[in-house]
């Protein structure tokens, strides 16, 4: 998993100040010929956890690489509400010769936060990922969960209104992968951050999030939108309801629907 701090370009003023991430007819082609996306719409509203859900290859990557302002699409606009973003990959890249702590500091470093301000903010992030006691550990020393739980603190040190989110526990076991997105439920309550996520588990989607948005296969469009319309905190024994068995199945079918 990689963080990346960045500052992207706003091409206008958000008329509706709810929403940080506004993607209008947005369109994808790269020089190679390959279109990745089209016309895509979507919003993510503050207090919004919207999960997109597409067969590998259909552009999903390459959305969030477009929010993030790492690409510039080739229609349409992509409009974003703020400047504080974290960007979440999938890819565990701590530098091995710094501790937990050193790790975490990073992006505060590289920003220039005075030496003091950036240990007890880091000090904060690791402890909200329950990574208190670990400090001087170095990555080699900690399991895939652990490194993930790092790398989410390095980014929450940048006080992020809005996280990206790329399968970031696309690598790990379904043990893991379950505690931690329960982690990141009862962080995103906290911090009060909206979240993007990408992964193609439509379980994970559905648990995660405010609202599932499904893409086709390539060039990747929205075929449908689900609200999902469970509370937070959510019970992990939601997994194992009728409703949560049937959303899921909603959403399945309108993958398959997209992907024939
Ligand atoms: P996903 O994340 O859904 O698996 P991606 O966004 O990574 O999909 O890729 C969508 C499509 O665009 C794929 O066919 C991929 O090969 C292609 N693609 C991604 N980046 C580039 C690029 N820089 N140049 C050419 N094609 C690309």
């Amino acid at each position: 998993m990689t963080i990346v701090s960045i500052a992207p370009t706003i091409e206008k003023p958000l008329v509706d100040t709810d929403a940080l991430l506004d993607f209008r007819n947005v369109a994808m082609q790269f020089p190679n010929g390959t279109v990745a996306l089209s016309g895509v719409d979507l919003t993510v509203n503050r207090g919004e956890f919207v999960t997109v859900v597409g067969p590998s290859g259909c552009g999903k990557s390459t959305l969030l690489r477009i929010a993030s302002g790492l690409e510039t699409a080739s229609e349409g606009t992509a409009t974003l509400g703020t400047t504080r973003i974290g960007y979440v990959f999938q890819d565990a890249t701590l530098l091995p010769w710094r501790t937990v702590q050193a790790n975490v500091e990073l992006l505060a470093e590289l920003g220039g936060q005075p030496r003091r301000t950036r240990a007890e903010n880091a000090r904060a992030a690791i402890e909200l990922v329950g990574l208190s006691g670990f400090e001087k550990n170095l990555p080699k020393e900690l399991s895939g969960g652990m490194r993930m739980r790092t790398s989410l603190a390095r980014s929450l040190t940048l006080d992020p209104e809005l996280f990206l989110f790329d399968e970031p526990f696309g690598a790990l076991d379904e043990i893991t992968r379950e505690r931690l997105g329960d982690e990141l439920l009862r962080i995103f309550a906290e911090q009060k951050f909206a979240g993007l996520f990408i992964t193609h588990s439509v379980a994970e989607a559905v648990y995660l999030s405010t609202k599932v948005v499904v893409m086709s296969g390539r060039p990747g469009r929205i075929v449908d939108t689900f609200e999902v319309p469970f509370d937070y905190p959510r019970d992990p024994d939601l997994r194992f309801t009728p409703e949560f068995a049937a959303l899921c199945g909603d959403v399945s079918h309108a993958l398959r629907e997209g992907h024939s």
